[in-house]
Parts: structure tokens; C-alpha cells; sequence
């Protein structure tokens, strides 16, 4: 049998290849951070990792996975409600729904496991589910293991999902689900006037915080905070992987019965194990320093506006963000292709994204902003910008 699935694969791989959307893995030897060192022996300043906060590689993080790992020990060999609970996922719980002014939270092995496994226990074919036509691969998923009617509305157009809800009306519950900020725009949902439909129409709404959360907001609660709707929505779905140190991890935190319900029902938490103590002790560490100060939000945002500012100012063409996600337009994928290869070239590592990760005609790079980026690292990212643009013909 193999021989036949073999070419039937190789036929495969060479199509994507041809098609120019084959994923070679870059080779990182050195802690995630502002300047990392590529398997090539290059130096370079990455402005495309998650990394909002700068806390992949934060010592207190470090140290408090080492006092763990001694505390604690490595694995819990076991899921939560075996024998796969410490006081301390108990903690790191509780941490979370203060961080997000929530009355509960539930800890997954990541948010792909959180959207995969909150739809299906909560609702039925009577249900309705309206969701963003940008929400991310995971909610997709989840969407597609519950039974409820599905409604998909157009990116942030409340027109649309006022349409949707009015359709929806023949449905026993309604949940509006869309993500926090969008990865490739850096665009935020429209909270206010989603919550307002959802008044308006009975229903409830879920947010994705996996970009948004230590990020948006005077002090990066996320879109609850920016929108002044905090305690308003009924789910919220975050990470552990990206703002929040990098490591590994998903939480839904929320309403309690709700919560309560997944714990009983949601298979990725009944069926798979526990996060390992190392990574539960940071994840507390980091709420702690959350509380503690605001200063990676404010070095974050600042660092945001003046990279932003400066590159408007070159005459770069970039998407309003109100994230540290920053979409320098190009339009064309070829050239989205180039620019990214001179700009490594430069020492700056970005990624140009083209269809299908984004609309046809709509190529781009993406620059991600970080508290770890220091202004000398953002001048040297802003001059190789315009070097590579008017080399290209981008600006003039
Ligand atoms: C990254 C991301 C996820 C997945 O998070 P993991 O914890 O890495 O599984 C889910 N939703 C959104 C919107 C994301 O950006």
C-alpha cells in the first residue's frame, strides 16, 4: 500500500512546492528574543515572533521554572481530574480570571485545545454559533465539532452580524464568537458594538485574547479593557504562548457555570494531560509581575507609535492597528517575497505574507512589535525599511 500513498504524497508535496507555499522551518540557536542567532551563523533582529512582552526569555520566568522543576518535579503523568491537579493549576487559574476580571478559568495544554473543546460541550443543534470570517484555525475547528447552526459574518462588519443575528432568532442560544485582534491586519474586533448587537439580540459573546491579551488595553487586559466591557462577555480563550511568556499553555476563564460545564465535558481537558508544573509556576510568576507594573505595556505601545509613526512618515502604506501587529502593505506576493529577502539580508527577520494566508492582491509583511525591542534595534528595522523600499520602488 505504501508505495502507492508515497507518490500520491510526493505528487502532493511537489504541488505546493511549485506553488511557491511549501514551509521550510528557520533554524533559531540562540533563546527567543530581540536579536537572535540563525543556524546560518547570521545575527538578526526578529520582528516576527509573538513574543509582545519580551518574556520568552525573562529571568524571573527561568528561575521560577527552576524552582518548580526542584519543588515540583518535570510531568504529572496524568489529566486534571485523575490524579493531575496541583494547588498550583488551582492558582494559575484563579490568577487568570483576576488578570481578566472573569469569575473562573479552565487551563488547556493550549488555546487550540481551548476553542477546540468549548463549543461542542455548550451547545446543541438548536444553537447558533456566529462567528468572524477571520477568526483563527483553532475556533474553525471547534466550530466544526458542535452540532449548532453556523453563521459566518463578514471581518468586523456589524452590518453583517446584525443580519446573521436576525437570522439566528430561530435558534434556541446565540454565541457570537470573533478574536480579539486579527493576526494579519492587527485590526481589534469592534467590541462596544458587538456587545451592543449582543444586547440587542440576546446573545452571548466569546473573545479570542490570543493576540490582544498583555497587549491591548492601557494595561493589557486585552479587548475587555480597550472597550471598557470588562465582566460583559460571557468567554474568553487566551494563550499562554504568545504576550504571556512564550511557553506553552491555553486558558478559558469566564462564567463559572460555564467553566464548571467544560471541566465536566470538554474532551481536550478530560483527554489529554496536564500542563507540567515548570510551566503552571511561570505562568503565576508572570501574573505576579503583570500586577506589579505596567512597564512592558508601556514600552510596548511606545515602541509601537514610534515605529509606526516613522514608517507613515517614509511613506510606507500600513494597515491602522491598534496592536503591536504591524501590516506594511505591498500587494504583491512576489514582491512581498523580495522584501522580506532583502530585509534579511539587512539583518531584520519579518515574514511577507500572500494569498491564501491573506486575500489575493493583498501581500504583505508583517512586523510585530516587542517590549524586548530596544529604539537603537527599531531605528536599524525603520532605515533598512526604506533602504529595501526605494530599492524596490516601494517609496520614493
Ligand atoms: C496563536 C493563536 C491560537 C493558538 O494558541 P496556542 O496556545 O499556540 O495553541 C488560537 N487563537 C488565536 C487567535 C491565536 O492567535
Amino acid at each position: 500500500m505504501y508505495t502507492k500513498f508515497q507518490s500520491f504524497l510526493k505528487e502532493e508535496l511537489g504541488q505546493i512546492k511549485n506553488a511557491g507555499l511549501y514551509k521550510n522551518e528557520r533554524v533559531i540557536t540562540s533563546p527567543q528574543g530581540a536579536a537572535i542567532s540563525v543556524s546560518t551563523g547570521q545575527e538578526v533582529l526578529n520582528f516576527c515572533a509573538n513574543n509582545y512582552l519580551g518574556l520568552s526569555n525573562n529571568p524571573q520566568l527561568v528561575q521560577a521554572a527552576k524552582d518548580a522543576l526542584d519543588k515540583r518535579g518535570f510531568g504529572m503523568s496524568s489529566v486534571r481530574f485523575i490524579c493531575g491537579t496541583q494547588d498550583i493549576h488551582k492558582e494559575l487559574e484563579q490568577k487568570i480570571a483576576a488578570y481578566f476580571g472573569t469569575e473562573d478559568t479552565i487551563l488547556y495544554a493550549a488555546a487550540f485545545d481551548a476553542n477546540g473543546g468549548v463549543f461542542e460541550p455548550l451547545l446543541s443543534a438548536e444553537d447558533a454559533i456566529i462567528s468572524d470570517s477571520l477568526n483563527h484555525a483553532s475556533i474553525i475547528d471547534g466550530v466544526r465539532l458542535c452540532k449548532a447552526a453556523r453563521y459566518r459574518y463578514e471581518n468586523a462588519n456589524m452590518e453583517d452580524l446584525e443580519n446573521k443575528l436576525i437570522e439566528a432568532q430561530k435558534n434556541r442560544f446565540r454565541l457570537i464568537v470573533t478574536d480579539g485582534v486579527f493576526s494579519m491586519d492587527g485590526n481589534v474586533a469592534p467590541m462596544d458594538k458587538i456587545v451592543e448587537l449582543a444586547n440587542k439580540y440576546d446573545a452571548m459573546v466569546m473573545i479570542d485574547e490570543c493576540h490582544s491579551a498583555g497587549v491591548v488595553g492601557a494595561t493589557g487586559r486585552g479587548v475587555t479593557e480597550l472597550f471598557n466591557i470588562r465582566g460583559q462577555v460571557e468567554i474568553i480563550t487566551g494563550t499562554l504562548g504568545k504576550a504571556f511568556g512564550g511557553a506553552v499553555g491555553g486558558f478559558t476563564t469566564g462564567k463559572k457555570e460555564v467553566i464548571d460545564m467544560l471541566r465536566q465535558r470538554s474532551r481536550p481537558y478530560l483527554f489529554s494531560n496536564s500542563l507540567p508544573p515548570m510551566v503552571v509556576s511561570a505562568g503565576i510568576k508572570m501574573f505576579e509581575m503583570m500586577d506589579e507594573t505596567n512597564e512592558l505595556q508601556d514600552k510596548l505601545h511606545s515602541n509601537t507609535d514610534y515605529f509606526m509613526g516613522k514608517m507613515l512618515a517614509a511613506g510606507f502604506d500600513i494597515k491602522p492597528t491598534k496592536s503591536a501587529i504591524c501590516a506594511v502593505m505591498l500587494y504583491d506576493a512576489k514582491l512581498s517575497q523580495d522584501f522580506a529577502a532583502k530585509l534579511l539580508d539587512e539583518g531584520i527577520y519579518v515574514i511577507g505574507f500572500y494569498f491564501p494566508v491573506v486575500a489575493k492582491g493583498q501581500a504583505r509583511i508583517r512586523v510585530q512589535l516587542s517590549a524586548a525591542h530596544k529604539v537603537e534595534h527599531l531605528d536599524k528595522a525603520i532605515k533598512a525599511f526604506i533602504k529595501v523600499g526605494k530599492e524596490l520602488g516601494v517609496i520614493k
